[in-house]
């Protein structure tokens, strides 16, 4: 890079620039506002200002510390004040020129009487305008040895050689109608911006530009996912609908109807649904799921439903073999034909593995339930319609689509019980049509939740062996460790025997960790189930997605260290009986933030007000937690603005309904661009 040392092309590198356009793209982080200039005479302590001045005299002192302290007295016709900064010992003062004018930014404090400036920036006066003073400043972040003035000074450079040359990869008329500045102009007044307003249009340009690479990259790959139109068309539901609601004890929520009818209506139509449902734990997704295998299987077609447990998947086949029980009965009235759910785990053996296999290929089981085991086996199905994917979060697109690829073109419905915030469906999930339940069944009983100090553990304790005293058991989550899996396990191991040895000798306490075989897990899962062990500890891995309706105490420790959405899906995992439930967060820390977050989980049971509380405060990249990848990392826009996202996707959405490879001449930079974001994320296939 021309004007630039190979050792500073060096540190730039630590900092990920390589080219000419990655510093155009290196923003500063904020700007000092310097605009303020006034003559000496008028200056005021304690807020940013500038003066034009001339050094009077310059003093230099070793300080106790080793450093030299500069201070110069400057001056301009209306008065005279002072500057200090500290330098190591090779400064050569020199640097600070007198006789001619200077410009000077910063906040002076009043040091003796004296309004003085500490460790202003400074610069010479020229004509052609000012880098380090008198304006908005760019500040940028540094890497070791590299310092703020070189850098400035070298991106003041770069901009004005290199930004007018940029080409704009967005069409003019696009530009136009969304009232963007031009990508030279933005690139320039985003590093040396006139004014705020401009910084500001500039800020959202770039910003515009990073959320459409994502919009165009999601809806390319929407248009491909329901670009066939060979999907079964499944349009029975009104054989459906109402005699099995008749069935039901309770009628369905009006959310639950909502989202039921958006299914309803993509099933009947020969382009593959793709589509996510999402609703709080307990919220009813299970029901709808059901509703629509029912259709599905009335129309002609097999469904698949895949879990990511064995205990989820053995769960879900006995909930649903429940509901369908007497559905024969009305879908086939005198046929005395019943509908067959089928479990395909891992623990069958090989034989009822062969003899459930050869079942599904020729169409005798009607519902097949099961867990990965369903893509690792040569499962093949009759006539697959619908495949329905428990608690997406654990399963990646691949695997999505290796059993997408079992049927023809099968319609997919993807469940979770994670809210996501409208912005991040917008964003991350903009592949899939979203329908929410927003609402629970009448008549549930809130979890009681109370944020506990350390020193409330004993208490906590003791209302833990009276809820076991009346026959109720407990959860304990160990607190979320980031180091490695082994140190959780040390931690997880010792809660466990310190619970069990010095807190609860009279009870059967129980330990669940990643570590554990599948197996080992579902063994203690069931254990628990039963009844057998009163408490089961827990890592915070390790999610308990299971029904155990006579649990009624989920204790969390460190719960400060966990985002509102897992606290929440921790507490999900009461209440699910009768019985009044409590959740009881413990937390060491005692920061304000901390506690009103904490607090904010006492007051809302809303899984989504929770979930954008959460991605307000800690960022889509926290929101998932460790393991979910596929969040792209974005230096200009912000996955939390609504309103930009949405404009940005019905940009996008016109884009791509025009030209959905974006292969006409004016879209051809962008397309590039698109490619280029996406393969630095390395996830969309
Ligand atoms: P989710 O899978 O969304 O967490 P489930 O489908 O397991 O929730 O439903 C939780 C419980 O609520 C189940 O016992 C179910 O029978 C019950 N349920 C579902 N829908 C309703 C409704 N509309 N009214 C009353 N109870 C309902
Ligand atoms: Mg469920």
């Amino acid at each position: 890079m021309r004007g630039i040392g190979s050792a500073n092309a060096g540190k730039l590198a630590r900092l990920g620039i390589a080219t000419i356009e990655d510093l155009l793209y290196f923003v500063p982080h904020r700007h000092l506002d310097y605009r303020d200039v006034r003559p000496v005479g008028e200056l005021e302590p304690d807020r940013p200002q500038t003066v034009l001045v001339q050094v009077w005299n310059v003093q230099v002192a070793t300080t106790r510390n080793r450093l030299l302290r500069i201070t110069a007295t400057l001056n301009d016709p209306s008065g005279a004040c002072q500057a200090f900064w500290f330098r190591a010992r090779d400064y050569i003062s020199a640097e600070l020129p007198t006789g001619v004018p200077i410009l000077v930014s910063g906040t002076p404090e009043v040091q003796n009487g004296i309004l003085t400036f500490p460790d202003p920036d400074w610069e010479v006066y020229r004509v052609e305008g000012a880098v380090h003073t008198a304006r908005l400043v760019p500040v940028y972040h540094l890497t070791a040895g590299l310092n703020q003035r070189w850098l400035r000074r070298s991106m003041q450079r770069v901009v004005a050689d290199y930004a007018p040359r940029v080409v704009d990869h967005l069409p003019a008329s696009l530009r136009d109608q969304h009232h963007l500045l031009d990508l030279p102009r933005a690139l320039m007044q985003r590093h040396f911006p006139e004014s705020e307003s401009l910084l500001e249009q500039a800020t959202r340009r770039l910003a515009f530009d990073e959320l459409l690479a994502i919009q165009l990259g999601v809806l390319q790959q929407r248009h491909q996912w329901r670009c066939p139109s060979d999907a079964p068309v499944l349009e029975a539901a009104e054989r459906v609908l109402k005699p099995f609601a008749d069935t039901l004890p309770f009628s369905l929520t009006g959310a639950q109807q909502g989202a039921l009818a958006e299914i309803v209506a993509d099933l009947a139509r020969p382009q593959p649904m793709h589509r996510l449902l999402q609703g709080d734990v307990g919220s009813g997704k299970t029901i709808v799921a059901t509703t629509a295998m029912l259709i599905a299987l009335a129309s002609g077609y097999q469904s698949v439903l895949m879990a990511p447990t064995e205990i989820l998947a053995e769960q879900h086949a006995r909930t649903v073999g429940r509901l369908v029980e007497r559905a024969g009965e009305w879908l086939w009235p005198g046929r005395r034909r019943q509908v067959t759910v089928g479990l395909l785990t891992g623990s069958l053996s090989r034989g009822e593995k062969e003899e459930l296999v050869a079942a599904v290929a020729d169409g005798a089981v009607d519902l097949v339930i099961g867990t990965h085991a369903l893509i690792q086996e040569p499962v093949r199905f009759a006539r697959l319609g619908l495949v329905i994917v428990d608690e997406q979060h654990r399963f990646g697109v691949a695997q999505r689509a290796r059993l997408r690829s079992k049927g023809e073109s099968p319609h997919t419905l993807v469940m979770t019980a994670t809210p996501i915030p409208r912005t991040l469906a917008l964003t991350i999930y903009g592949d899939l049509d979203v329908s929410t339940i927003d609402e629970l069944p009448p008549g549930r009983q809130p979890i009681v939740t109370r944020c506990l100090g350390p020193y409330e553990r004993p208490r906590a304790y003791q209302f833990i062996r009276q809820q076991i005293q009346q026959g109720r058991q407990a959860f304990v989550i160990c607190p979320l460790v980031e180091e490695s899996a082994k140190v959780e396990l040390r931690a997880a191991t010792a809660e466990h025997e310190r619970l069990q040895r010095d807190v609860f000798p009279e009870h059967r306490v129980g330990l669940l960790h990643g570590r554990m075989k599948a197996d080992e897990k579902d063994a203690v899962m069931r254990a628990f189930q039963r009844g057998e062990l009163h408490i089961l500890v827990s890592t915070a891995v390790v999610e308990v997605g299971v029904d155990v309706p006579n649990a009624t105490v989920m204790l969390i420790e460190g719960a400060d260290r966990f985002g509102l959405a897992q606290l929440h899906q921790f507490r999900g995992r009461v209440g699910r009986g009768a019985q009044q439930s409590y959740c009881l967060l413990v937390s060491e820390s005692r920061a304000p933030e901390s506690l009103e977050r904490l607090a904010t989980v006492e007051r809302t049971h809303d899984g989504f007000r929770l979930a954008e509380e959460d991605l307000r405060l800690r960022g889509p990249g926290e929101f998932f937690g460790r393991r979910q990848s596929g969040v792209p990392e974005l230096r200009h826009a912000t996955l939390n603005d609504v309103q930009m996202i949405t404009e940005v996707r019905a940009a996008a959405t016109a884009l791509i309904d025009g030209d959905p490879d974006l292969a006409s001449p004016e879209h051809r930079l962008l397309a590039a661009r698109t490619r280029a974001f996406w393969r630095g994320e390395g996830e969309l296939s």
